[in-house]
């Protein structure tokens, strides 16, 4: 008899596809890549049952280099198609992925209304504090006096964004810290946010090794988080005052009740031809 997906364990090569990816060599991408599939193997979810979406940008690329139904759509637009996708079809796990300038700059209002919609589905941001693609300018997760960004000679001069802190006052359910150095921690983050009920968001340190080959020597700074998730806001947002960025782990489990569409008030399509078709 022949064995197929149905009939055997999943692994992670299941959720490969066979396009080899384009990115540099030391990428911290690439480990995103293997924690996604091990997430997805762990999770045991079929292929035809979840879907990439992403925007643009280097680490935007990914759902190309998987086996599971993808979209590489629009710069910043990830999130709206993303849960399109979940609202019109909640059997799929839905996992967005993308970088910090396409999540957090162009598609920086659809993150604060993700958050607070509060679908389930998980964001994963491969954060490299730096627009890769376009050849290393500063993103809104760099710091202020990175003096190398293309643009912004002496630095960008402004207080980085704090994706954890704004998913919290946003209203994510989830949201949780990796680094691309441990891909089978990030792995089990990911299952763990795709788990939890409501929309999850998971950072991922992740090294541009081309335009901020410092971020070579995160692995030296990153560590586990000194304390255990929780799901008061309130205790989650005191712990975000003092944190410095490295700090890994799952910061807030909460308990918001997950948007549910009401699906009763859907058109049907014989409902729609007779309202637009003249
Ligand atoms: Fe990765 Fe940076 Fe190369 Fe883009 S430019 S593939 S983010 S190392
Ligand atoms: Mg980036």
């Amino acid at each position: 008899m022949e064995t197929t997906t149905a009939t055997r364990k999943l692994t992670p090569k299941d959720y490969k596809s066979d396009i080899k990816p384009v990115w540099c060599p030391g990428c911290g991408d690439f480990s995103v890549l293997s924690s996604i599939t091990k997430a997805l193997a762990e999770l045991g979810i079929p292929p035809e049952q979840a879907a990439v979406v992403s925007g643009i940008g280097c680490s935007s690329r990914i759902p190309a280099y998987t086996s599971v139904y993808g979209l590489h759509g629009l710069h910043g637009r990830a999130l709206p198609a993303a849960i399109g996708l979940k609202v019109a079809r909640p059997d799929l796990t839905v996992i967005a992925a993308g970088g910090d300038g396409d999540g957090f700059s162009i598609g920086g209002n659809h993150f604060l209304h993700a958050c607070r919609r509060n679908v389930d589905m998980t964001y994963i941001v491969m954060d490299n504090e730096v627009y890769g693609m376009t050849k290393g300018q500063a993103s809104p997760t760099t710091e202020p006096d990175w003096e190398r960004g293309k643009l912004t000679p002496g630095g960008p001069g402004i207080n980085p964004f704090h994706p954890l802190a704004v998913a919290l006052a946003s209203g994510a359910n989830f949201i949780a810290r990796g680094f691309t150095g441990d891909p089978n921690y990030v792995a089990r983050l990911i299952a763990e946010g795709i788990r939890h009920p409501g929309f999850s968001f998971i950072q991922v340190l992740s090294p541009c090794v081309t335009f901020r080959p410092e971020e070579r020597e995160w692995k030296k700074v990153v560590r586990p988080a000194p304390v255990e998730p929780t799901s008061d806001p309130a205790r989650a947002a005191r712990r975000l005052m003092t944190d410095d960025g490295f700090n890994l782990g799952v910061l807030f489990k909460g308990d918001r009740r997950p948007f549910r569409p009401d699906t009763s008030a859907r058109a049907t399509v014989a409902e729609l031809e007779q309202e637009f078709v003249v």
